[in-house]
Protein backbone atom coordinates (compact mmCIF):
# COMPACT_ATOMS: atom_id res chain seq x y z
CA UNK A 1 0.00 0.00 0.00
CA UNK A 2 1.36 3.31 -1.16
CA UNK A 3 -0.39 6.49 0.61
CA UNK A 4 0.82 10.01 -1.09
CA UNK A 5 0.09 13.50 0.67
CA UNK A 6 -1.91 16.09 -1.77
CA UNK A 7 -1.62 19.42 -0.22
CA UNK A 8 -4.69 21.75 -0.65
CA UNK A 9 -6.44 24.37 0.39
CA UNK A 10 -4.60 26.25 2.87
CA UNK A 11 -3.39 23.94 5.14
CA UNK A 12 -5.12 20.53 4.25
CA UNK A 13 -3.84 17.28 3.14
CA UNK A 14 -6.05 15.49 1.08
CA UNK A 15 -4.15 11.50 1.08
CA UNK A 16 -3.99 9.11 -1.90
CA UNK A 17 -3.86 5.26 -0.92
CA UNK A 18 -3.20 3.27 -3.87
CA UNK A 19 -3.10 -0.66 -3.04
CA UNK A 20 -3.34 -3.45 -5.32
CA UNK A 21 -4.31 -1.71 -8.60
CA UNK A 22 -6.98 0.46 -6.93
CA UNK A 23 -6.83 3.97 -5.54
CA UNK A 24 -9.10 5.63 -2.65
CA UNK A 25 -9.13 9.51 -1.91
CA UNK A 26 -9.48 10.91 1.53
CA UNK A 27 -11.38 13.88 2.74
CA UNK A 28 -10.81 15.63 -1.33
CA UNK A 29 -11.40 19.08 -0.43
CA UNK A 30 -10.17 20.23 -3.32
CA UNK A 31 -10.94 17.45 -6.15
CA UNK A 32 -8.69 19.06 -9.20
CA UNK A 33 -5.55 18.39 -6.82
CA UNK A 34 -6.20 14.93 -6.07
CA UNK A 35 -7.10 14.01 -9.75
CA UNK A 36 -3.81 15.53 -10.74
CA UNK A 37 -1.94 13.42 -7.85
CA UNK A 38 -3.55 10.63 -9.43
CA UNK A 39 -3.12 11.15 -12.80
CA UNK A 40 0.86 11.96 -12.57
CA UNK A 41 1.26 8.27 -11.15
CA UNK A 42 -0.82 6.82 -13.37
CA UNK A 43 -4.01 5.93 -10.91
CA UNK A 44 -7.65 6.58 -11.54
CA UNK A 45 -9.19 7.26 -8.20
CA UNK A 46 -12.09 4.32 -7.83
CA UNK A 47 -13.07 4.91 -4.34
CA UNK A 48 -13.61 8.25 -2.10
CA UNK A 49 -13.26 8.13 1.99
CA UNK A 50 -14.94 10.54 4.28
CA UNK A 51 -13.98 11.38 7.52
CA UNK A 52 -16.72 14.11 8.12
CA UNK A 53 -18.41 16.45 6.24
CA UNK A 54 -16.93 19.82 6.44
CA UNK A 55 -16.52 20.83 2.77
CA UNK A 56 -12.91 21.71 3.38
CA UNK A 57 -12.87 17.71 3.33
CA UNK A 58 -15.86 17.03 0.98
CA UNK A 59 -15.64 19.65 -1.79
CA UNK A 60 -14.19 18.07 -4.29
CA UNK A 61 -16.25 14.79 -4.13
CA UNK A 62 -18.16 15.79 -7.45
CA UNK A 63 -15.40 16.27 -9.34
CA UNK A 64 -13.82 13.01 -8.34
CA UNK A 65 -16.85 11.50 -9.44
CA UNK A 66 -17.75 13.68 -12.17
CA UNK A 67 -14.16 12.57 -13.23
CA UNK A 68 -13.69 8.82 -12.53
CA UNK A 69 -17.17 7.46 -11.19
CA UNK A 70 -16.09 6.62 -8.06
CA UNK A 71 -18.19 5.28 -5.38
CA UNK A 72 -18.32 7.93 -1.92
CA UNK A 73 -18.09 6.19 1.37
CA UNK A 74 -18.72 8.12 4.88
CA UNK A 75 -20.09 8.87 7.90
CA UNK A 76 -24.45 7.77 7.48
CA UNK A 77 -24.70 10.13 10.22
CA UNK A 78 -23.49 13.39 7.86
CA UNK A 79 -25.57 11.89 4.97
CA UNK A 80 -27.51 15.32 5.06
CA UNK A 81 -24.80 17.53 5.64
CA UNK A 82 -22.79 16.63 2.12
CA UNK A 83 -23.53 15.38 -1.49
CA UNK A 84 -22.76 12.14 -3.18
CA UNK A 85 -22.55 9.82 -0.44
CA UNK A 86 -23.09 6.46 -1.86
CA UNK A 87 -22.07 4.19 1.12
CA UNK A 88 -22.81 5.31 4.94
CA UNK A 89 -21.06 3.79 7.31
CA UNK A 90 -21.22 3.51 11.01
CA UNK A 91 -18.99 2.14 13.73
CA UNK A 92 -17.56 -1.40 12.99
CA UNK A 93 -18.45 -1.32 9.79
CA UNK A 94 -15.43 -2.48 7.37
CA UNK A 95 -14.43 -1.08 3.91
CA UNK A 96 -12.07 -2.64 1.60
CA UNK A 97 -9.30 -0.38 -0.07
CA UNK A 98 -7.66 -3.15 -2.69
CA UNK A 99 -7.90 -6.21 -0.80
CA UNK A 100 -7.05 -4.67 2.61
CA UNK A 101 -9.80 -3.99 4.73
CA UNK A 102 -10.15 -0.84 7.08
CA UNK A 103 -12.33 -1.01 10.04
CA UNK A 104 -14.54 2.19 10.75
CA UNK A 105 -14.72 3.86 14.08
CA UNK A 106 -16.68 6.79 15.74
CA UNK A 107 -14.51 9.24 17.02
CA UNK A 108 -17.16 11.95 17.39
CA UNK A 109 -15.53 15.49 19.00
CA UNK A 110 -14.77 17.99 16.13
CA UNK A 111 -18.24 16.72 14.74
CA UNK A 112 -21.06 14.41 15.75
CA UNK A 113 -20.54 11.63 13.15
CA UNK A 114 -17.01 12.19 12.48
CA UNK A 115 -15.27 8.35 11.66
CA UNK A 116 -11.90 7.32 11.54
CA UNK A 117 -10.81 4.12 8.70
CA UNK A 118 -8.42 1.87 10.93
CA UNK A 119 -6.52 -0.39 8.82
CA UNK A 120 -3.78 -2.78 9.80
CA UNK A 121 -0.85 -0.27 10.71
CA UNK A 122 -2.39 2.76 9.87
CA UNK A 123 -5.00 5.12 10.87
CA UNK A 124 -6.79 7.98 8.71
CA UNK A 125 -7.98 10.32 11.19
CA UNK A 126 -9.56 13.62 9.75
CA UNK A 127 -9.89 16.32 12.15
CA UNK A 128 -10.00 13.97 15.41
CA UNK A 129 -6.35 13.79 16.30
CA UNK A 130 -3.14 16.10 14.76
CA UNK A 131 0.50 16.05 15.01
CA UNK A 132 0.82 17.66 18.72
CA UNK A 133 -3.27 18.43 18.85
CA UNK A 134 -6.73 17.33 18.03
CA UNK A 135 -9.58 18.62 16.69
CA UNK A 136 -11.70 22.00 17.90
CA UNK A 137 -15.09 20.63 19.11
CA UNK A 138 -17.30 22.35 16.82
CA UNK A 139 -20.23 19.60 17.36
CA UNK A 140 -19.29 17.52 20.19
CA UNK A 141 -17.95 17.66 23.99
CA UNK A 142 -14.92 17.33 25.93
CA UNK A 143 -16.20 14.14 27.37
CA UNK A 144 -16.61 13.23 23.50
CA UNK A 145 -13.62 14.10 22.25
CA UNK A 146 -11.61 12.79 25.09
CA UNK A 147 -12.97 9.40 24.85
CA UNK A 148 -12.27 9.10 20.62
CA UNK A 149 -8.40 9.92 21.65
CA UNK A 150 -8.72 7.54 24.38
CA UNK A 151 -9.82 4.91 21.73
CA UNK A 152 -7.54 6.13 19.09
CA UNK A 153 -4.61 5.54 21.61
CA UNK A 154 -5.78 2.09 22.07
CA UNK A 155 -3.94 1.62 18.77
CA UNK A 156 -0.51 0.05 18.70
CA UNK A 157 2.67 2.78 18.45
CA UNK A 158 3.90 1.67 15.40
CA UNK A 159 0.65 2.72 14.10
CA UNK A 160 1.16 5.48 10.93
CA UNK A 161 -1.27 8.20 11.84
CA UNK A 162 -3.02 10.51 8.66
CA UNK A 163 -4.24 13.70 9.87
CA UNK A 164 -5.98 15.85 7.97
CA UNK A 165 -4.29 19.28 8.50
CA UNK A 166 -0.90 20.51 8.28
CA UNK A 167 -0.99 22.23 12.09
CA UNK A 168 1.90 20.77 13.77
CA UNK A 169 3.67 23.62 14.10
CA UNK A 170 1.52 26.18 15.53
CA UNK A 171 0.51 23.22 17.72
CA UNK A 172 3.85 22.35 19.11
CA UNK A 173 3.94 25.71 20.03
CA UNK A 174 0.95 25.62 21.71
CA UNK A 175 2.13 22.65 23.56
CA UNK A 176 5.70 24.21 24.50
CA UNK A 177 3.47 27.24 26.07
CA UNK A 178 1.95 24.83 28.12
CA UNK A 179 4.57 22.34 29.46
CA UNK A 180 7.89 24.42 29.21
CA UNK A 181 10.96 22.66 29.81
CA UNK A 182 8.79 19.15 28.68
CA UNK A 183 11.38 17.73 27.02
CA UNK A 184 9.12 15.36 24.73
CA UNK A 185 7.19 18.41 23.88
CA UNK A 186 11.03 20.27 23.30
CA UNK A 187 12.27 17.66 21.30
CA UNK A 188 9.17 17.47 18.81
CA UNK A 189 9.11 21.05 18.25
CA UNK A 190 12.70 21.39 17.17
CA UNK A 191 11.98 18.06 14.60
CA UNK A 192 8.90 20.04 13.74
CA UNK A 193 10.50 23.23 13.14
CA UNK A 194 12.99 21.52 11.09
CA UNK A 195 10.88 20.23 8.86
CA UNK A 196 8.87 23.16 7.84
CA UNK A 197 11.93 25.00 7.80
CA UNK A 198 12.92 22.67 4.60
CA UNK A 199 9.26 23.16 3.03
CA UNK A 200 8.35 18.99 4.36
CA UNK A 201 5.15 18.03 5.42
CA UNK A 202 4.90 17.18 9.24
CA UNK A 203 2.48 14.40 8.36
CA UNK A 204 1.86 11.40 8.73
CA UNK A 205 3.10 11.13 12.34
CA UNK A 206 2.80 7.89 14.75
CA UNK A 207 0.84 6.48 17.44
CA UNK A 208 3.88 6.22 19.48
CA UNK A 209 4.98 9.68 18.84
CA UNK A 210 1.89 11.48 19.83
CA UNK A 211 1.38 9.30 22.65
CA UNK A 212 4.99 10.40 23.62
CA UNK A 213 4.60 14.27 23.26
CA UNK A 214 0.88 15.17 22.43
CA UNK A 215 -0.26 16.27 25.78
CA UNK A 216 -4.13 16.17 24.27
CA UNK A 217 -3.25 12.12 24.17
CA UNK A 218 -1.51 12.11 27.60
CA UNK A 219 -4.62 13.86 29.42
CA UNK A 220 -5.16 11.96 32.08
CA UNK A 221 -8.70 12.77 32.70
CA UNK A 222 -11.95 14.61 30.94
CA UNK A 223 -11.03 17.68 33.21
CA UNK A 224 -7.68 18.06 32.28
CA UNK A 225 -8.44 17.61 28.91
CA UNK A 226 -11.18 20.30 28.72
CA UNK A 227 -8.91 22.53 30.40
CA UNK A 228 -6.22 22.10 27.60
CA UNK A 229 -8.91 22.20 24.51
CA UNK A 230 -9.68 25.51 26.17
CA UNK A 231 -6.60 27.38 26.43
CA UNK A 232 -5.57 26.29 22.87
CA UNK A 233 -8.89 27.89 21.80
CA UNK A 234 -7.91 31.20 22.35
CA UNK A 235 -3.74 30.59 21.98
CA UNK A 236 -2.45 32.92 19.70
ZN1 LIG B 1 -13.25 19.64 10.01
Amino acid sequence: MEVVAVPALSDNYIWLVHADGHTAVVDPGDGDKALQAAAARGWTIDQILITHWHPDHTAGIPAVVAATGAKVWGPEAERDRFAGLDHGLTDGDRVMIGEEEAEVWAVPGHTLGHIAFVLSGRAFVGDTLFAGGCGRLFEGTPAQMHASLKRLATLPDETILYPAHEYSLSNYRFLAAEAPGDPEVTRRLREIQALRDSGEPTLPTTMGEERRSNLFLRAEDEASFARLRAAKDSFR
